[in-house]
């Protein structure tokens, strides 16, 4: 087995980063090369911006290419709780916002000749318990009337021809879609370097600094300046940037993945070949890749940290749900495993905006494989002073109190709601 995402593992590498020293100055130097720097990489440069990434490691190596591989459309969040959170409008501002990044997503694959297996597979919710169906039942309800008709609901008799295991009930959206994230982060990078943004790869920001409406941001590989700066780190937030490590909370998610199933194994476990997550509180998401492995995701763990030992650990409780779920593989070999780390905010809604001179976009709270690149895009469009549809915008955004970047509470988070997950 490899301790390795797959996507990073079946991808092309990146091969258009700078090799000149980092130093000069720009319009506007973007810290951190996943979806959402890149997309606003790209836009920048596309407008003539004269503009750098700088990537601590490899663009795609933190959660955008790490992720389970879900571009849900619709809110990570029931559509009726986010309009009790955050009123109707909102509510329905944000609905379409991750509808608009799907259809983001489709538009530069297509304008930019992406090979990364994008698909409208739509997405299933699926009842772990009865009640839950009740529950999802009574959000269609609101979704189908309210922001989106491309919705059904399908009771567990319908689920035959869509999923080997038993639910009990399933809300379908189908304008959800799937890709391959690895093929999809080495293309996207490839375009903002083609448009002219310059990537510098192997660069992390360990200083910043403003005075004179100009920034300074010193790297191990030397200093750059810009007028505007974005911060794109999500849960990778350094310590440079206090405001947002007090309001991120930094979680592990796991995912392990089979070898490629057989034509018969796959048309026996999901022969909808949709993108699925279940209804528990400590859930878990699947779907297929392109070579026919169960991709297979959860929390598993309630931890902080994603390296070896922490995925392994968290591999073997996810191969024991996947043999929960999917009984006739039980025993299926496990081809990968591997973890990243998640930006969540308290109330899970994402943020962007302007704060302390610098712009930012984070917080999509492990629903952020779509949302990212369009955010960063909408971030972009702030920034050159282009009417904007941030949203986020004016949503406030409190400290957590007591939490300073090491989330110490998450093993009590993690009791919580694997105790709801036994009442509920
Ligand atoms: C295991 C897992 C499963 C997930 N599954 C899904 C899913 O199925 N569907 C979904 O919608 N979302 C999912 N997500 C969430 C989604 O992947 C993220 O919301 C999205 O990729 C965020 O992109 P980003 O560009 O904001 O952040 P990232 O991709 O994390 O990029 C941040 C970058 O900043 C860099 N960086 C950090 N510090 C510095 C520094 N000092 N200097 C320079 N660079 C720095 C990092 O190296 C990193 O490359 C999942 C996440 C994880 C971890």
């Amino acid at each position: 087995m490899k301790y390795l995402s797959y996507w990073h593992d079946t991808a092309p590498v990146f091969a258009g980063g700078s090799n000149d020293p980092v130093e000069g100055h720009y319009d506007i130097a973007v810290i951190g090369g996943g979806f959402t720097g890149l997309g606003a990489a790209r836009q920048l440069a596309k407008a003539g911006a004269k503009v750098i990434v700088l990537e601590a490691e490899r663009v795609g190596s933190g959660a955008s290419g790490r992720n389970g591989g879900h571009l849900n459309n619709g809110l990570a969040h029931s559509f009726l709780a986010a309009k009790a959170d955050l009123g109707t409008e909102r509510a329905i501002a944000l609905y379409r916002a991750l509808d608009a990044s799907i259809d983001t997503l489709e538009t530069i694959i297509a304008e930019e000749e992406i090979d990364c297996n994008f698909r409208r597979a739509g997405k299933l919710k699926l009842a772990s318990k009865p009640k839950h169906f009740d529950a999802l039942a009574r959000n269609f309800d609101a979704v189908n009337r309210e922001v989106d008709q491309e919705t059904a609901l399908l009771s567990a008799a319908d689920l035959t021809s869509e999923i080997g295991s038993h639910f009990h009930g399933a809300m379908l959206s189908k304008k959800s879609a799937m890709m391959h994230m690895g093929r999809y982060a080495t293309g996207l990078a490839t375009a903002a370097a083609r448009h002219g943004a310059v990537i510098q790869e192997h660069a992390p920001v360990v200083s910043h600094g403003q005075a004179n409406g100009r920034h300074t941001l010193a790297t191990s590989r030397g200093t750059v300046t810009a007028n505007q700066v974005l911060v794109a780190t999500g849960a990778y937030t350094p310590s440079q940037f206090p405001y947002f490590r007090r309001r991120i909370i930094a979680v592990g998610s796991f995912i392990i993945a089979t070898r490629p199933l057989t034509a018969a194994e796959a048309s026996a476990t999901m022969p909808g070949n949709r993108t699925c997550v279940n209804s528990l509180n400590v859930g878990n998401y699947f779907r297929l890749s392109p070579d026919n492995r169960l991709i297979f995701g959860g929390r598993a763990r309630f931890s902080a940290i994603s390296d070896q030992r922490s995925d392994a650990k968290s591999g073997a409780i996810l191969k024991a749900a996947l043999a929960r779920t999917f009984p006739q593989l039980g025993g299926v070999e496990i081809d990968y495993c591997w973890g990243g780390l998640v930006d969540l905010t308290a109330d899970r809604y994402p943020r962007a905006g302007f704060i302390d001179g610098v712009w930012y976009a984070m917080g999509y709270s492990g629903h952020g494989a779509q949302l990212s690149t369009h955010l960063g895009m909408i971030m972009a469009d702030e920034i050159l002073g282009r009417p904007d549809a941030n949203p986020l915008k004016g949503l406030s955004w409190p400290s957590i109190p007591g939490h300073f970047g090491k989330p110490w509470f998450l093993p009590l988070v993690g009791l919580y709601y694997k105790a709801l997950d036994l009442i509920q």
